[in-house]
């Protein structure tokens, strides 16, 4: 069944892959969570790419190698999915490199942090994805080591920060940058 942007992508994309240039098994792919269809959510990619996001392939390293071109694309799409996949390889030399050289603006980098195939996301005490600037509750009273205070259960944090540790966060507490465990936090609006 051919996809509602088929026609669409096909001549954004020039029908090429838009993220390795490969004109073979071309499909639209919508980058999850897509939500509404949008155009701008999805991308035009080749099956070689596909498989390999979706994780039903191996990751070929030197294949991603296409992204120190295509990460540069203005089209958000390709952006975030450059991003994600920069982010699995960022054990490569080059990939951290160029990851650290990618700017997203705000929404498209919370977009591009919600990868349902992170399979290691910070989450609060209900299971619910935290993210950057998020505002969260503290749910028991904590004994912060090293500044004796005591940091009290309902206390709102505002603009936390995610650690390369997801059961960790950092957040601002008594005016004081503090590491608070995710276990006894509760996401807020
Ligand atoms: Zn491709």
């Amino acid at each position: 069944m051919a996809h509602l942007f088929d026609r669409e992508l096909n001549q954004r994309s020039g029908s090429k892959c838009e993220l390795c240039k490969s004109e073979a098994n071309l499909g639209v792919f919508e980058i999850p969570p897509s939500g509404e269809p949008e155009l701008l959510k999805c991308v035009m990619i080749c099956d070689a790419c596909r498989t390999q996001i979706t994780g039903v392939s191996d990751l070929d390293q030197n294949h991603w190698r296409c992204l120190q071109e295509s990460a540069w694309s203005p089209i958000s799409g390709v952006q975030v999915v450059a991003w994600r996949m920069l982010k699995r390889l960022s054990s490569l030399g080059w990939a951290q490199d160029l990851f650290d050289q990618l700017y997203l603006e705000e929404p498209l980098l919370q977009w591009a942090k919600n990868d349902p195939l992170d399979d290691d996301p910070t989450i609060d005490s209900n299971g619910t994805r935290l993210w950057d600037g998020d505002s969260v509750q503290i749910i028991k009273d904590l004994d912060v080591k090293g500044t004796g205070f005591v940091a009290k259960r309902g206390t709102i944090v505002k603009n936390i920060r995610l650690t390369s540790n997801p059961g960790h966060v950092e957040g601002r507490v008594n005016k004081t940058a503090i590491v608070l465990k995710t276990e006894f936090l509760k996401k807020t609006i």
